[in-house]
């Protein structure tokens, strides 16, 4: 009780006015608690409190002291510099304790294993029915949830036990959304889910076009969709050659390979197809594929492209005998079966004063924040067994940024510059060395994460070290214009000297905390790391509005929009392009009635550049933006290609392959207006 008392007596409430008029809404309608009869039980500084206590009490085990880390918690969350993932603030403390955003499930080939006992099958390790009540209980407790249903016999296929015939994934799928329809998230939001196909699974096409065409708007509107893709498939794409579908119950060697292990399994899938020892689904040219896929894609922004050989390249992990089959919801993850995300965000814009940016403050709260997320992992309370177990084995972490866009702005550089994308690098590689030099010294402290000696990481391998690897002896040999293009913008950018200026610094305090490469890559092979996964860019959807920053690494969406939530409407602006218009007196009646109308300045407006929005910017810088940050991760980065809405099909046909090219770990576009409702909109006045 004293301790609590003495924690009560640091609430600072006058951080409240930290909150924006939006912020302070998105938190009363689903954060703070509520006694029964729906009156409030907290304001915003306690709801700080409650997560800091919440979280630092995992200190406890380890001997420290959980109020010294609880107040160093709460400063870091009540300046809105650390924004928790929405779970954390939800239920930290309370009953449920359910902290982590998201995970993935496995589906495995059959009803149920957890009910069925007797079944000696050992491809069912976790069947329909175990993935479908797992679901319901993740989303009770407000976390969303990934899954590939490509270990699915396809549509047709035999059923032994009944001599039936298979429904096929779509069919499941639709089961899974149903679900979704039914339990909303904790009473808090819907649950978000993420539908994944191998591209070489039989019932690939019918997964495609899912959600497009007339389809579009009606079904499975409660899943993003995306296709599993491989560079075997890439390459067979870009020849335009052809390839066999397979049935996964026919060569489950499929779905447990990855790389060249998963090109010798396919090729031997394919010869005994082609003596006849197994069915031919269908022969069809790869190129035809690719083209079904980006035609969806630019119909309805469904199906997203995962690079799975990617994600397992970089990821750092490597437990021995898995295969990351699926990234959660939005993709910021790709996750082993069973692993779940514990996001964090830095919000950037907390970190820039005049014209430069305080890395020494930034090294200080990047620490800090890698400390508070591992301990989410310790006081986390999970809804089953087997993700108890994985995420202690893993201790996987996601640490990501906000307010990319106002920070550039605050720094005088348009989104899409050369200038922009160099300094961007700098701060994701800053904040990914200084966040693995946290996870070393705190495996010095507390212990390496359970399954270290099987991973990457053991070795001194360093994730962006792999990153600069695959581009240059990889994409470089596919496409060298493309990659070399793309690393002259960046250089560019180095080479001016007002980004020389905002970066300098940033060496100097890597090098104090020994935070170069070098040192890196030794202390992490000799002292171990806590989390095998660290980095992840995450969508940032409501912790963007409780922060009062635009979110993530997106562009500005526009100066004013509409969002339609859950919640209610919300009228926004830009608090930064707002301010900047103020204090430039740049804001005469014609501008205001023309934002208010588009959402965007006139062109011929002084500040028209600066404040570019997501439409005005080419996809290729959205494309280029992404891979930047996408360098220096070792997980995933979410974002979307948003596009105007008379884009041609091609446009979003060059941005897939690029992403691919560059060492996106997926992709994701948009192209405005494609679905009937969307959930942001330019402009007010509609
Ligand atoms: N998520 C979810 N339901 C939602 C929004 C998000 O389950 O309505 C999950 C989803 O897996 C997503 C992750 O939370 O990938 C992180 O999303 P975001 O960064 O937008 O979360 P927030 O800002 O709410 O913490």
């Amino acid at each position: 009780a004293q301790h609590i008392d003495e924690l009560a007596k640091y609430l600072d409430p006058s951080r409240d006015l930290l909150l924006t008029y939006n912020g302070v809404r998105t938190l009363m309608s689903r954060y703070l608690l509520k006694r029964l009869d729906g009156t409030f039980f907290e304001t915003p500084q306690y709801l700080w409190m409650r997560t800091a206590m919440g979280v630092a009490y995992a200190e406890l085990k380890y001997g420290g002291d959980p109020i010294t880390w609880s107040r160093r918690f709460y400063d870091l969350m009540s300046q809105l510099k650390l924004m928790p993932n929405s779970p954390t603030l939800y239920n930290a403390m309370t009953r449920l304790g359910q902290l982590s955003a998201c995970f993935v499930v496995p589906i495995d080939d059959c009803l149920s294993r957890e009910s069925d006992t007797n079944r000696e099958d050992p491809e069912c390790n976790f069947g329909i029915m175990d993935a479908l009540r797992l679901a319901a209980l993740i989303f009770q407790s407000g976390g969303g949830v990934g899954y590939n249903f490509g270990k699915l016999r396809p549509e047709g296929d035999i059923v032994r036990s009944t001599t039936g015939i298979a429904s096929g994934p779509l069919s499941f799928m639709k089961l899974f959304d149903t679900l979704v329809d039914t339990i909303k998230q904790g009473g808090k939001r819907r649950g978000a889910q993420m539908g994944m196909l191998f591209w070489w699974h039989p019932d690939i096409e019918r997964f495609i076009t899912s959600k497009s065409g007339e389809l579009k708007d009606v079904q499975l509107q409660n899943f993003n969709i995306s296709v599993a893709i491989d560079d075997y498939f890439m390459q067979k794409a870009l020849k335009g050659e052809d390839v066999y579908l397979v049935n996964p119950r026919e060569c489950p060697c499929l779905y447990k390979t990855w790389g060249e292990e998963f090109v010798k399994c396919y090729e031997g899938c394919v010869e005994a197809i082609k003596a006849g020892k197994i069915r031919i689904w269908r022969r069809i040219n790869a190129k035809e594929l690719w083209d079904k896929i980006v035609k969806s894609a630019w119909d309805s922004g469904d199906p997203g492209l995962w690079n799975r050989d990617l994600a397992n390249y970089i990821n750092n992990e490597k437990l021995p005998g898995e295969v990351i089959n699926a990234t959660n919801p939005c993709s910021e993850e790709s996750l082993y079966d069973f692993e779940s995300c514990n996001l964090g965000s830095i919000n950037l814009v907390k970190y820039v004063y005049d014209g430069r940016i305080d890395w020494d403050s930034l090294a200080r709260d990047v620490q800090l924040a890698v400390r508070f997320l591992d301990d989410v992992i310790d006081v986390n309370k999970l809804p089953h067994d087997r993700l108890r177990k994985r995420v202690l084995e893993t201790r996987r972490i996601g640490l990501g940024t906000n307010g990319l866009a106002d920070t550039l702005i605050a720094l005088g550089l348009r989104y899409d510059s050369p200038q922009a994308l160099a300094v961007s690098n700098e701060l994701a590689s800053f904040i990914a060395r200084m966040a693995v030099r946290a996870s070393i010294e705190l495996a010095r402290e507390k212990g390496a994460y359970p399954a270290y000696k099987h991973g990457d990481w053991a070795e001194g391998v360093l994730p962006w070290t792999k990153h600069r690897e695959r581009l240059e002896k990889f994409s470089s040999t596919v496409d060298k214009n493309s990659v070399e293009e793309y690393l002259k913008v960046l250089d560019a950018g180095y080479n001016d000297p007002r980004v020389r200026s905002v970066i300098d610094g940033a060496t100097a305090v890597l090098r104090g905390y020994r935070a170069l490469d070098g040192e890196l890559s030794i202390d992490v092979s000799t002292i171990g790391i806590r989390n095998g996964s660290i980095m992840s860019i995450a969508p940032e959807g409501s912790r963007s509005l409780i922060a009062g920053v635009n979110s993530s690494i997106e562009p500005l969406f526009a100066i004013a929009y509409i969002r339609n939530l859950s919640i209610g409407k919300l009228i926004e602006y830009n608090y930064t392009a707002l301010r900047l218009l103020m204090v430039t007196k740049t804001l005469d009646g014609v501008t205001r009635r023309f934002v208010e109308e588009y959402g965007i300045l006139p062109r011929d407006h002084p500040l028209a550049n600066l404040l570019r929005t997501a439409h005005e910017i080419h996809w290729k810088w959205h494309v280029y933006m992404q891979v930047t940050w996408a360098k220096w991760n070792d997980s995933g980065v979410s974002k979307t290609i948003n596009m105007p809405s008379d884009t041609p099909i091609e446009d979003v046909e060059q941005a897939y392959r690029l992403a691919w090219l560059l060492n996106a770990f997926g992709i994701t576009v948009y192209r405005d207006k494609s679905k009937s409702v969307q959930v942001i909109y330019t402009g007010v006045k509609s």
